[in-house]
């Protein structure tokens, strides 16, 4: 570094992601686009790689009135906007618990206050061995560390034996912990975990020191994504039974649920077993939030209050959300089905955005399939396909691009 100060980060040079993604825009534009297959976007494409945007959310955004969009919203978020995010978050499902919402830019904005609210500066923050890249670099940013457990047993199973080893250890040496847990239709698996794994954590916890605290951050950004609304929200009572020293959060994105990715709305949500912790939950993340980014757009908030105020207009976004669903769905099928026929080993999947292929040298296979076209993304255990993102057509294709890559490098 030169000028800036590295302050126990690790700055890469250019976001990986990106970075990708520009050489199948580079290599699109040489070769032409119908030789180029672009599996890195995380957000959901059209066939022809354009961006979806629900056509009832562009209709609602371009009939706001500058009162609408220009004015600043409170730190929190607009109380019709609070309203409507519950309801957004958890469908029908009323929690017993204390809930308070605080608005932030995106999913990654709640992410962010609870890291540095409910942990201290050099802590470990518990993540899965498969897990979103944005974690480690928000930690990062404010002081902390990630610490990963495994997240799947040899059968494929949530692998709760080395979630509780993590938990126990991290317990003895901190005070507080942050465990984030992204579920259902986890980026970058595809996998949803059951009412049955979430029980298990809480079973976990029920044994766990009572006077050491634990905010339980659940990641829901793809949960509209990952097949009927209301089953995927079956472990939302789970969470509601915690222990008193546990702390639910629910990391809600607007970004997916209503395709406005770009606006950056999202929310914090508490489920607290008494007043004083939700009150508590609500002065604190305010306080992070003015600390950072002071308010959050009201545009985005203003859009998801009136869609929950207007049931006609409820109903037609999520009629029009559900068909993109499905045509995610059948990509994801379609690529599950051409990795078993070709033999292609997949990390646990069940739904969503995103599929992985475990492998020991995703940098090397991922550089090949680049040079025939191919652009996903390599992590640390595999490589990741964004099916969002390609076509059901190309989805059957990739599986047996990727099983010949690596028999080849590995002959
Ligand atoms: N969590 C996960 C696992 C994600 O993949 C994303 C987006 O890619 C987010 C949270 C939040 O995204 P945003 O901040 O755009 O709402």
């Amino acid at each position: 570094m030169i000028f800036a100060r590295e302050n126990g980060r690790t700055i890469p040079k250019e976001d990986k992601i990106f970075g990708i993604a520009n050489r199948a825009k580079e290599m699109a534009a040489k070769v032409g686009k119908d030789k180029v297959i672009n599996g890195t976007i995380g957000a959901l494409m059209d066939d022809e790689g354009k961006l979806i945007v629900l056509k009832s959310v562009d209709r609602v955004f371009k009939s706001l009135t500058p009162d609408e969009y220009a004015a600043y919203a409170p730190i929190g978020g607009t109380p019709e906007f609070k309203e409507a995010v519950k309801k957004a978050a958890f469908g029908k499902y009323e929690p017993k618990g204390f809930t308070e919402v605080c608005a932030t830019p995106g999913g990654t904005g709640a992410i962010r206050n609870t890291i540095s609210n409910y942990s201290a500066p050099g802590d470990r923050v518990l993540v899965a061995d498969w897990f979103w890249a944005p974690y480690k670099t928000i930690s990062q940013e404010i002081g902390r560390e990630v610490q990963t457990f495994r997240f799947f047993t040899e059968e494929g199973r949530f692998d709760i034996d080395d979630f509780k080893k993590n938990v126990l250890e991290l317990l003895e040496l901190q005070q507080s912990l942050v465990i984030i847990i992204n579920s259902p239709a986890h980026n970058p698996t595809g996998y949803s975990l059951s009412v049955t794994d979430w029980r298990n954590i809480k079973a976990i916890f029920e044994k766990t020191p009572q006077d050491k605290h634990v905010a339980l951050f659940c990641d829901v950004a793809y949960i509209d994504f990952a097949g009927d609304e209301e089953q995927y929200r079956q472990f939302l009572p789970v969470l509601d039974e915690m222990p008193e020293n546990v702390l639910p959060v629910i990391g809600y994105s607007a970004s997916k649920t209503f395709t406005i990715y770009g606006m950056r709305c999202g929310a914090m949500i508490c489920i607290a077993k008494t007043p004083a912790i939700a009150i508590e939950f609500k002065q604190a993340c305010e306080f992070s939030s003015r600390g950072s980014w002071s308010n959050c757009n009201r545009a985005p908030q203003t859009i998801i209050a009136k869609i929950y105020q207007d049931p006609e207009l409820k109903k037609m976004v999520d009629e029009e959300r559900a068909e993109y669903r499905d045509m995610l769905l059948r990509r994801g099928r379609a690529f599950e089905e051409a990795a078993k026929e070709c033999g292609l080993e997949m990390v646990p999947f069940d739904a969503g955005f995103f599929a992985s292929v475990p492998m020991p040298n995703p940098d090397e296979v991922a550089a090949e399939l680049e040079k025939e076209g191919i652009f996903l993304v390599p992590l640390a255990k595999g490589i990741r396909v964004s099916v969002a993102s390609v076509s059901e057509e190309n989805c059957r294709k990739i599986p047996a691009r990727i099983k010949a890559c690596m028999e080849k490098l590995n002959k």
